[in-house]
């Protein structure tokens, strides 16, 4: 029998964890051939979260609960439920019922039928505030050009994966993870299934804040990107060129017409091309510093607290 894994990164939702998980009882029970398990990571939390799961763990042995230290943003949970997967599909859902769990069957159909590795689910509006669309787009924008991914494909809080993409991603061990980079390195057999969006199941407001919000993208645009530096190297040598040419131009002018002042034109030519060459230094070191910045950059992604019903090997009970 085929399981699947809902991993749900859980922060302020001690209101709505109960009913997603309502959701997904009801949308399993439509297909009686496939087992499940809801895996929730609470994500320290600020309200009584972690007290309902532990209850709905306790009434229900498919709930399994992973109860993080600290708080450490949507990615690292997700990273931090996916270490406890035992599925054969992994299905990430939201906490506030945002996500549209009742297409699950529609959503696995690229899955089942076409062979695809991951399939996310495209909304036909989205229902968010003007900043947060900006920042969304600007970070669609960004991941295209740095993760060269698919042109217009937005991963949204409903998507579903093979288990061998989720084993693949926790491979990464690094802190800052970025789902859509890890995904990117492991499959491009992407694609996307179309339907609405639903509104928060509670008035708390998204639990993005700014400073999460370019805290993620800073990491989409860095983690797992080195394009930066290269356009500092590009930039670099184009400048040193620029100087070069300069410099002849401005030593001939001199040589041509002897009025222009003493020392300007070997000043100006130093000047031109020492700074583009540092720039071209600066760009190259700086490719060396951040290949060694994604190797080595350690500390934890996630430090998990204890667990409840969690049998594989991350198992710690308090
Ligand atoms: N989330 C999290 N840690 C945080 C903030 C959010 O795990 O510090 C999770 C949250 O539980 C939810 C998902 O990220 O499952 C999306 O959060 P939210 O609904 O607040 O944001 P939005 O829907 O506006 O993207
Ligand atoms: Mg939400």
């Amino acid at each position: 029998m085929k399981t699947f894994s809902f991993v749900i990164p859980c922060y302020r939702s001690e209101h709505t964890i109960e009913k997603v998980a309502a959701e997904i009882r009801e949308t399993m029970a439509q297909r009686k051939e496939f087992d499940y398990e809801i895996i929730c990571v609470n994500d320290c939390s600020p309200d009584n979260v972690y007290d309902v799961l532990v209850k709905m763990a306790e009434a229900d042995k498919r709930v399994k609960v992973v109860n993080l230290a600290k708080n450490m943003g949507k990615h690292c949970a997700v990273m931090a439920g996916y270490s406890a997967v035992e599925g054969d599909y992994v299905v990430n859902i939201d906490d506030d019922c945002q996500s549209p769990v009742y297409e699950l069957w529609n959503l696995m159909k690229p899955i089942f039928e076409e062979d695809y590795d991951v399939v996310t689910a495209i909304y036909n509006e989205k229902k968010e505030s003007k900043g947060k669309k900006l920042g969304s787009d600007i970070n669609l924008w960004v991941s295209e050009i740095m993760l060269d991914k698919p042109k217009g494909l937005r991963f949204e809080n409903f998507s579903a994966m093979k288990r061998f993409v989720c084993d693949e991603m926790l491979k990464y061990k690094n802190p800052y993870p970025y789902m859509e980079g890890l995904i990117l390195q492991v499959t491009k057999r992407i694609t996307g299934v179309r339907m609405d969006q639903r509104e928060r199941g509670d008035d708390m407001g998204s639990g993005f804040t700014l400073s999460k919000s370019i805290k993620l993208f800073a990491n989409g645009f860095t983690s797992f990107s080195i394009k930066p530096l290269r356009v500092a190297t590009i930039v670099g040598t184009l400048f040193a060129f620029l100087g070069f040419v300069f410099g002849l131009y401005i030593i001939i002018h001199k040589i041509i017409d002897p009025s222009v002042p003493m020392g300007y034109s070997s000043t100006m030519a130093v000047i031109l091309f020492s700074n583009g060459l540092i720039m071209f230094l600066l760009g190259l070191i700086g490719e060396y510093v951040g290949r060694i910045f994604i190797c080595i950059n350690n500390s934890p992604q996630y430090v998990i607290r204890n667990t409840i019903n969690v049998s594989s090997g991350i198992e710690k009970e308090a």
